[in-house]
């Protein structure tokens, strides 16, 4: 995945992309950043970026020029690039998204709003997409292009230590994900279900299905009503309402 990344605070998102797995991404050449900051590309001694909003209204926003002239320069190099603007007004970031851009072979470009947002001209004539990350209102964009590029790069294959990582967990089967457990075995009173210690794989699996099945069913409801059961879900799901 290689991204542009236009912001007013170049060292928030840098401070994330270098540690951890996107560090180990980058350095593994699955991931590739450019930050810009938004004050280079202001005019004048003072850098001036925002203005009062024409009609009245509280806040700033934030002027054309510098991301005209931002875009322009990202662009110079001729490559084609899937201009991205966070905005709470786009459409809500999802998994299959983050699959999608797992997958994006242009740029991408993240335009990282701030204060009451941007100029509207921007969006009218340099965006291709808007996208939210929740029905919320951030102070900046900045977490949003993080969490697109956080949870993409996590799907390229090689991103993660073990690559089942990715194909066992939540969303991934359509259903959240079943509990986990590690050492010690028991903790404070609590013991670990005695299926996962048996080493039949058949059960463990079995009772991992069943258990997401339960969560799901507790928590995102809405996402049972997506997903195809097979035969065997819908048995565990009756087994699951004789228990409960
Ligand atoms: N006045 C704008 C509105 O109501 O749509 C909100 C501006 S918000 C305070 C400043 C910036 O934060 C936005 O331009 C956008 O880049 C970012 N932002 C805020 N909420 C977001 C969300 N849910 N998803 C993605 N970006 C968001």
């Amino acid at each position: 995945m290689k991204c542009d990344i236009l912001t007013l605070f170049p060292d928030i998102v840098n401070a994330y992309l270098k540690e951890s797995i996107l560090k180990r991404a980058q350095e593994g050449k699955l991931l590739e950043v450019k930050i810009y900051n938004l004050r280079d590309f202001a005019a004048g001694r003072h850098k001036v970026l925002d203005d009062y909003p024409f009609g009245g209204g509280p806040g700033m926003v934030i002027k054309p020029e510098p991301l005209f002239k931002a875009i322009e320069h990202i662009k110079k190099d001729g490559l084609p690039r899937r201009v991205i603007l966070l905005s709470p007004q786009g459409k809500t970031f999802t998994q299959s998204m983050a699959e999608e851009f797992s997958r994006e072979k242009q740029r991408v470009v993240f335009i990282c709003g701030r204060y009451e947002g941007i100029d509207e001209r921007v969006r009218l004539r340099l965006v291709n997409e808007e996208v939210s990350i929740g029905d919320y209102v951030l102070t900046g964009g900045e977490l949003g292009a993080l969490v697109i590029i956080d949870s993409a790069v996590r799907l390229i294959p090689g991103a993660l230590g073990d690559e089942r990582s990715a194909d066992e967990e939540s969303f991934s089967w359509g259903l959240l994900d079943y509990p986990q457990y590690t050492r010690p075995r028991e903790f404070q009173g609590m013991r670990v279900p005695d299926v996962l210690i048996s080493g039949n794989h058949k059960e463990i699996w079995l009772w991992r299905r069943k258990e997401a099945l339960r969560k799901t069913i507790k928590m995102r409801p809405d996402l049972i009503k997506k997903i195809k059961l097979a035969d065997i879900d819908k048995k565990l799901i009756s087994e699951i309402e004789g228990e409960e």
